[in-house]
């Protein structure tokens, strides 16, 4: 069987050299094993996610000389998918709602930190102080009843001593160094939300789903996501999907060493091909190598 890879942008904006880089190792490591390439629109979010960008995406990509098979998977189009995973996952009693919004989440924060540290997620982001694990019955219907919009969380500790021990096989890198066999330590992200008030999917959940459902045995995809991959191995072992392999690659930074991104104005593809820069100075500026 041939091996499987996809591209996986969100199309909640241009394009910019990161995604390039990434779209374009896919692309070089399909070609070079007689692999698929395979497209997916990762759209969960409505409010940000627009048409336009989608069909600059296609654009963009077909501007680098990147072929995909069609047709493309849009998230958006498959939450049933995602609603029967986390139906698996709260029949073994593994899920939780919870009701709090942002700011209360960073008022409970706030008072775990006046009594010591509390810690940060991978991402830098504080973890949620589970609270709402131990809300009654009661207390639940009763928010359920006024109305009060519901997130799904993943019990972590209850999913950890389900799971057992895991790794994961890294075929790049993680931001230390790490290789070869990875150990997963999902449990650095706390109780985790799997499916959104505005959306019965998050961002972990649908890419486990997705990357089981299209048969893709190939994750490539920047460092930054590296150890999102434990949450993903997680989810894998308790849903019983195969894993795929992972290959991490490094970020194409800014010039003060920042990770390109949209909201800190990285230049898009589509600016840098209006400045005359070509496809071959883009797998230049992006460190690889001219043919595949
Ligand atoms: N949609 C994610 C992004 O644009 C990538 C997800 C993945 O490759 O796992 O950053």
């Amino acid at each position: 069987m041939p091996p499987v890879f996809r591209f996986a942008p969100s199309p909640n904006g241009y394009l910019h050299l990161g995604h390039a880089c990434s779209a374009l190792l896919n692309f070089d490591l399909a070609q070079r094993s007689g692999g698929r390439l395979l497209l997916r629109m990762e759209d969960i979010d409505l409010s940000r996610c627009k048409p336009e960008f989608e069909a600059a995406i296609y654009e963009d990509l077909a501007w680098l000389g990147i072929a995909w098979e069609a047709p493309v998977r849009r998230q958006s189009e498959h939450f049933s998918d995602y609603r029967e995973a986390t139906d698996r996952l709260a029949a073994q009693g593994l899920l939780y709602p919870s009701f709090e919004s942002r700011g209360e989440i960073a008022r409970l924060v706030a008072a775990e930190q006046v009594r010591g540290t509390w810690p940060h997620d991978p991402d830098g982001v504080p973890l949620y102080p589970g609270v709402a694990r131990s809300l009654s019955p009661e207390a639940v219907a009763m928010l359920r009843l006024a109305g009060a919009p519901t997130a799904l969380r993943l019990d972590m500790g209850a999913a950890r001593r389900r799971s057992g021990e895991l790794s994961w096989a890294e075929r790049g890198a993680g931001p230390s160094g790490e290789t070869g066999t990875v150990a997963a330590r999902p449990e650095a992200w706390g109780d985790v939300i799997l499916a959104r008030k505005e959306t019965p999917t998050s961002y972990h959940l649908s890419v486990v789903i997705d990357d089981a459902l299209q048969g893709v045995t190939d994750v490539v995809r920047g460092r930054d996501l590296f150890w999102s991959t434990s949450v993903h191995r997680l989810l894998q072992q308790l849903l019983d999907l195969p894993q795929p392999v992972y290959r991490h690659h490094s970020l194409v930074r800014d010039a003060a060493g920042a990770k390109l991104a949209k909201s800190t104005g990285a230049a898009s593809l589509r600016e840098l091909r209006a400045q005359g820069v070509t496809p071959a100075d883009i797998r230049g500026m992006a460190g690889l190598p001219q043919f595949a």
